[in-house]
């Protein structure tokens, strides 16, 4: 009995195949969208029911608090008292926001339709895949953040997840995982990151 099995001597060319065409194709900068931090607004009392500001400025708000520390959207809320209904800090939301991205390496595949192009998109029913689509293959290790992501960008494309991620190995060990994301019509043109 030959020590090696056909199946696996099948399965390691595949992946070797995969890994020369990755290689040469080279990783590009992909951006994640993360979901955004959040924090209650200091300036103003916040009504937890509406999940909004009460409008109603915070009495105990006396010195100047640093938001978003260590962030990019790090900033010093001042006090600003108000009268009227709505707070100047978190324009009403009672909450402030800051974007969260992440840069990547990783390989990416638009629409690839025939099987044999790739063999990590054989768990795409055929015809079930939608046009504009495209694969994002990251090391394993950045599976939480491609997992968490709402959206990205991908060639500049700004694509939303089709389907959640999943990890593919390479002789039991967890080597890389894969994403698919559908660009959306109209959403392209929001290229700030
Ligand atoms: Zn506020």
């Amino acid at each position: 009995m030959p020590l090696v099995n056909t199946k696996i001597k099948k399965q390691y060319t595949k992946a070797i195949k995969q890994l020369i065409k990755d290689f040469s194709r080279g990783p590009q900068t992909v951006v994640l969208v993360l979901p955004d931090l959040e924090v209650t607004c200091p300036n103003c009392l916040y009504n937890s029911l509406d999940k909004s500001s009460t409008g109603v400025f915070n009495t105990n708000f006396a010195a100047p608090v640093v938001v978003f520390t260590g962030t990019v959207n790090q900033r010093t809320i001042n006090p600003t008292s108000f009268n009227r209904s709505r707070c100047p800090v978190c324009y009403g939301k009672g909450k402030l926001f800051a974007p969260v991205r992440q840069s990547i390496q990783a390989y990416s595949y638009w629409s690839p339709n025939a099987p044999s192009e790739d063999s990590d998109f054989r768990d795409i029913p055929a015809g079930r895949a939608p046009n504009n689509f495209v694969v994002v293959k990251i090391n394993a290790e950045n599976y939480r953040l491609l997992y968490k992501s709402t959206a990205a960008y991908v060639n500049g494309i700004y694509v939303e997840p089709w389907r959640p991620p999943i990890i593919r190995g390479l002789a039991g060990e967890k080597t890389l995982c894969l994403g698919w994301f559908t660009a959306v019509q109209g959403k392209d043109i929001n290229t700030k990151y």
